[in-house]
């Protein structure tokens, strides 16, 4: 199969590209064109099929929680689940609703809450907590031009009261350990992750290859521990519209308010796509309806 004539061709079919809204919540987001659109799929073993802006960085926003989970995951082992849950919230992205009666447990880490507890975590196990996620970042992708984007850091924490509400809420229930402004610095600057989709599906390769980054040639995580990770991105990457993905798209995937989407197919590829307007939901209109023709398409989903 010509997978570059696929991509080329799924994305001419897609209905005109001025559905959805690029999210503006936080405003150095906003400024960004909607009309931009990249794929990058990388196999693991070794082939890469490519597709418009697949080159162009853009802010990664919560895909980069799967990035942390996995550091935290890597130091706390299983008790990071006495911290954050695994469980669907079925409610968006940012909100507080769930926590009072969870006792400030969040539901899961793909949400605000349950990524701001592992930051949290990874705060009491890293020197540098800010450079040493780009190094980790940087060494899966084998590439040191990653970067923070500062203007979007900076843009996030100035609009972060609900975050901090979050981070408030959980410290009174015993479930935060440190500074709510470490915590939220942290927060800010990984949500703040610039990468192309080139770069996020090399640097996700290793959730398709139980553990083991074909990119760095290292084991990062166990195999089982790779098998929680994407159960966690199929049942609560998507926010509250996780059955949505899987009903349509059929893989573990993580998006972000910046316009991506990152999903694998364990045992064969990893795949980005960006496309900056986003749907009711928060997530890209045009991520998921590509994503949806690709595994159909290509006959390839883990169902
Ligand atoms: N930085 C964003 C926030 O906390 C992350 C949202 C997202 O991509 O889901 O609002």
């Amino acid at each position: 199969m010509d997978v570059n004539h696929l991509i080329a061709d799924i994305h001419a079919k897609l209905p005109s590209l001025n559905t959805g809204k690029v999210a503006d919540y936080i405003p150095e987001l906003g400024k960004v064109s909607p009309d931009k659109f990249g794929v990058h799929a990388m196999t693991i073993d070794g082939r890469a099929f490519s597709f418009g802006d697949a080159q162009e960085g853009f802010s990664i926003q919560s895909i980069a929680k799967v990035l942390t989970l996995t550091m935290a995951y890597q130091r706390l082992g299983h008790d990071l689940w006495k911290r954050v849950d695994v469980e669907p919230s079925g409610t968006p992205f940012n909100s507080l609703i769930q926590l009072e009666s969870d006792r400030g447990i969040p539901r899961n880490p793909m949400m605000n809450a349950g990524a701001l507890v592992v930051c949290d975590v990874l705060l009491d196990y890293l020197a540098n907590p800010k450079a040493d996620l780009l190094e980790f970042v940087q060494s899966l992708s084998c590439d040191v031009t990653i970067g923070y984007n500062e203007t979007v850091a900076a843009s996030e924490r100035a609009h972060s009261d609900r975050n901090r509400a979050l981070v408030e809420f959980m410290r009174s229930f015993g479930n935060i350990k440190n500074g709510t402004d470490s915590i939220l610095d942290f927060y800010c600057s990984l949500c703040a992750l610039e990468m192309n989709c080139a770069q996020l599906s090399n640097t996700f390769l290793f959730l398709a290859n139980k553990g083991f980054s074909p990119i760095c040639r290292k084991q990062i995580i166990t195999g089982n521990m790779t098998k929680r990770i994407n159960a966690i991105m199929q049942l609560c990457g998507l926010y509250d519209e996780a059955g949505e993905f899987a009903f349509r798209v059929g893989l573990p995937g993580k998006s972000g308010v910046g316009g991506g989407i990152v999903a694998v197919l364990p045992g064969d590829y990893a795949i980005a796509v960006w496309s900056p307007p986003l749907n009711r939901k928060g997530n890209s209109h045009f991520g998921m309806a590509f994503l949806e023709q690709f595994t159909t398409r290509v006959g390839g989903s883990i169902f």
